[in-house]
């Protein structure tokens, strides 16, 4: 069935990679994005011609923007992406993440549920409203836990994976309070192109070819379970499909890695791609800096149920994924170009004093 999707985030990293994929599977796709430091058409520019794509320029808070895109656009589903999304930033300033991501996504809910209530009876059953949510929400793990399931404890440990813990309650408030037909889905640490150059593997990408410091918060031993982008895109297809109304869905990719090892499987890629013309390896550029506060040890996810109930499965090998991924980053220095502008260089700055 072809759908009308009403995403917001759009323009950002999964998002666009979420939109170009449902474009491509015939369906009809309205991004509404307030286009922040992260957001950028230049994510989209594969589908901004498309008949089947179409763009407001707004902010899931402004009720009245919302409201008009409901009206015009009739969503079959609403897929909400839009976030503040960087832990370090949160710990710098945690205003603009309690701003959208929980006052945000409780306004976007609220004109929701006032349109959706609106609907003839047989149109509001098979609406949804599918959240996006992170891993970080059931807080750090030690090397023998068992993975996070659905039913893990939320005790999220930064302001970011706060307000995502907030927002998420808010989205099952809604489903329980007032029957809004909601879903979530909780997934680990995502890779792949046009992720926004602060995140570890485009950052150390971008910053070894520059011939500036691989930096590694701590001893670099921090583990997290690491997803190609396109197969959390095809699980929230299955779950904005298939999903049970109300129910919350992990999604990981069965790759636990140590943030060292990342960097490590980066250079070597790096040094056979591209060796540096002085004939030293990009590993000799790692710089060990002070850890993140309250760094979280490690995130492990449990798929079993979207395994089991919705017959997902992540496709893509990790050698080959960010094999794939570096080479994008390396093939694509106008978008980088576009992306990494003044105000980037001054968060690189403040947060890494010597770049
Ligand atoms: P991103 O930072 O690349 O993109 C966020 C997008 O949201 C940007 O286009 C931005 O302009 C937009 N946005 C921000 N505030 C907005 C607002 N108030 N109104 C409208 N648009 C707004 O983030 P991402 O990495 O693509 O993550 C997307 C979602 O997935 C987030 O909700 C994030 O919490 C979640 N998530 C991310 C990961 C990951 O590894 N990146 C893992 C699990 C979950």
């Amino acid at each position: 069935m072809s759908r009308n999707l009403l995403v917001t985030g759009g323009a950002g990293f999964i998002g666009s990679c979420f939109v170009s994929r449902q474009i491509t599977a015939g369906e009809r796709v309205l991004v509404l994005d307030n286009l922040t430091y992260a957001g950028h058409l230049v994510n989209l520019e594969q589908v901004l011609h498309s008949a089947d794509f179409s763009f407001v320029h707004g902010d899931i808070g402004d009720a009245e923007v919302v409201a008009r895109c409901l009206k015009e656009f009739h969503p079959d589903a609403i897929v909400n992406f839009a976030a503040e999304s960087h832990v370090d930033r949160s710990i710098h300033s945690a205003e603009d993440f309690v701003r959208t991501n929980v006052l945000g996504t409780e306004q976007l809910l609220r004109t929701t549920k006032d349109w959706w209530q609106g609907l003839k009876p047989e149109v509001r059953k098979d609406f949804r409203f599918l959240h996006i949510s992170t891993d970080e929400v059931y807080g750090s793990l030690d090397k023998n836990s068992a993975p996070f399931t659905e039913n893990s404890s939320y005790a999220p440990n930064s302001p970011y994976s706060a307000s995502k813990a907030s927002s998420d309650f808010f989205v099952r408030s809604y489903f329980k309070t007032y029957g809004l037909p909601t879903l979530i889905s909780n997934c680990s640490n995502n890779y792949g192109p046009r992720q926004y150059p602060e995140k570890l593997i485009p950052l150390m990408v971008l910053n070894a070819v520059s011939n500036k410091p691989l930096p590694i918060y701590g001893t670099g031993l921090n583990i997290r379970d690491w997803i190609y982008v396109e197969d959390h895109c095809a699980a929230l297809d299955l779950i904005l499909s298939g999903g049970r109304i109300g129910e919350a869905y992990n999604i990981g990719g069965e790759c636990e890695k140590s943030n060292l090892e990342i960097v490590q499987s980066i250079y070597k890629i790096l040094d056979e791609v591209k060796p540096k013309s002085d004939g030293t390896s990009y590993g000799t550029q790692i710089k060990f800096v002070a850890d993140r506060p309250g760094h979280d040890f490690r995130y492990a996810i449990d798929s079993a149920k979207i395994k089991k109930e919705l017959g997902w499965r992540p496709r893509h090998c990790f050698s080959e994924a960010l094999r794939k991924t570096v080479l994008w980053y390396l093939d694509n220095s106008e978008w980088t170009r576009q992306i990494m502008d003044e105000d980037y260089r001054k968060w690189l700055h403040q947060q890494y004093q010597d770049f």
